[in-house]
């Protein structure tokens, strides 16, 4: 998914003036069971605790949700926005390397009272990338979903030590360390990296309190994390303190 690049301050005024806007829902609307209602108007929203992302269901549901009535995931990325009530308010078809979102959408995205649910699928499986752990720079967005097709589920919402202008240089801390350790394993091959990077990337993230993160990884996908071990322990270990170091250095 690529990052949205219209947040502005054109983007947040024009949400300002579309704050008591209706959204309208689209028809198929569906309930996810167990998700918290949306904090009031103007009211703090804060950080998702990891009970939270549990409770945005499972990856049946999510699958379901961006599937639509037919049922199957398309072989391409599609992104849905949802409230915390499941009810799908947009849907917008990528291919099958990304989905850009629709610039008519940020009045929704940038406001801060939506506590959205920004759900994709993956058809390679693999984690959320950095630009969909970007999406927290959007105050209306509360959590990123992806879906992978190989029945992987990742959910993340941005944790207490999320700061949007230092994202992308704390992402590349531990994105470079998760590479230069994956290296220094002979055991971990190239095709091991593109399956498992992101993930490492993300679990790094979450260790240093930058995200909180779940991941239900699929089985052939699990079997094949736990191969590695200890080694897979030891490079998020080590990416999360650069991501500390990364932080404290400014
Ligand atoms: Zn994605």
């Amino acid at each position: 998914m690529q990052i949205c690049r219209h947040v502005g301050l054109r983007a947040i005024a024009l949400a300002v003036v579309l704050a008591s806007a209706v959204v309208h829902a689209i028809p198929e609307q569906r309930t996810v069971a167990g998700a918290r209602t949306a904090p009031g108007d103007g009211a703090a929203v804060m950080p998702p605790t990891a009970s939270d992302l549990k409770a945005v269901g499972s990856v049946d549901r999510w699958r379901r949700l961006i599937a639509g009535e037919r049922g199957a995931l398309p072989p391409y990325e599609r992104l849905v926005v949802a409230d915390r009530a499941g009810r799908i308010l947009r849907r917008a078809d990528g291919s099958g390397r990304g989905v850009g979102i629709p610039p008519d959408w940020m009045p929704l995205l940038c406001d801060r009272s939506a506590a959205l649910i920004l759900a994709h699928n993956h058809p390679e499986g693999q984690s959320l990338s950095i630009d969909d752990l970007s999406q927290f720079e959007k105050p209306g967005v509360a959590v990123t979903i992806a879906v992978g097709h190989d029945g992987s589920l990742y959910v993340a919402a941005a944790g207490r030590s999320y700061h949007a202008a230092e994202f992308a240089q704390v992402y590349a801390a531990a994105s470079s360390e998760v590479t230069r350790m994956l290296r220094l394993h002979q055991s971990a091959s190239a095709a091991a990296v593109t399956v498992h990077r992101n993930h490492l990337v993300a679990l790094a993230l979450a260790r240093a309190g930058v995200i909180v993160y779940r991941a239900d990884l699929g089985l052939e996908r699990r079997q094949a994390y736990n191969s590695y071990g200890l080694q897979f322990d030891d490079i998020v270990h080590a990416a999360a303190a650069k991501v500390h170091d990364s932080s404290n250095g400014r």
